[in-house]
């Protein structure tokens, strides 16, 4: 049985395909933010991870390189992992890619699949929490990355205003609350939410389960 949390726990990614209305089940990120992610069952995932992790990685340390050649201190990955506390639940978080010059730096995320606007937002999200989060970045300037296999996107700072921070806060709060959030079953998002029918009684199983159910006629 699915264990609650002592204090919510909302990791970064959890919240930037809900801030563009790419998903709108928040009740999938209220139920990770609340339960350990330890105690519950998980649809098997068929998502090739290790083609995922090399490309990935390929894309990464060419970006490592290219800003290394330029003069810029870089750190990866589990360098800077990040839990930010709130209010009414812990923010955490991974950027790819953190390079400081003296007061500026860059925060860099390496997307392997096709652009989407919840890239910036993760990469905002990061241009937020991290000078607050990790206290060797406080005072540092950042901009924004997003690399892609063919192309860069640049993410302004000015992206990070009181709009944008009142969104996503609203969100955590949520997404943190002890009432649970609204289930939004659908085909397509059902099918990309590892959560089971224990958890999720509404949960739209995938077609050909469905089909099969169905097919004595
Ligand atoms: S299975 Fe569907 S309804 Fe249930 S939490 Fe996931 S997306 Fe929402």
């Amino acid at each position: 049985m699915a264990q609650k949390r002592e204090i919510p726990y909302i990791w970064v990614t959890w919240l930037t395909k809900l801030l563009v209305g790419e998903n709108s089940c928040e009740w999938a990120g209220w139920f990770r933010s609340n339960h350990l992610n330890s105690s519950f069952d998980k649809i098997p995932t068929s998502f090739d991870a290790a083609e995922w992790q090399i490309n990935h990685t390929t894309l990464l340390n060419a970006a490592r390189e290219d800003l290394e050649d330029k003069g810029w201190t870089v750190f990866t990955e589990h360098q800077n992992t990040f839990k930010l506390r709130g209010s009414s639940a812990i923010l955490g978080g991974k950027p790819d890619l953190i390079a400081v010059s003296d007061n500026k730096g860059i925060i860099l995320d390496v997307k392997t699949g096709q652009p989407s606007p919840s890239h910036h937002l993760q990469v905002l999200l990061y241009m937020y929490a991290v000078p607050k989060a990790l206290r060797q970045y406080l005072g540092v300037a950042f901009e924004g990355r997003v690399v892609y296999p063919n192309h860069l996107d640049y993410v302004p700072s000015n992206g990070v205003d009181s709009n944008f921070v009142n969104n996503f806060s609203q969100l955590i709060k949520r997404l943190a609350s002890s009432q649970p959030a609204r289930r939004v079953p659908s085909n397509l998002e059902c099918s990309f939410c590892n959560i089971t029918n224990i958890d999720c009684p509404d949960r739209i199983e995938s077609e050909e389960e469905r089909l099969q159910d169905t097919e004595d006629f």
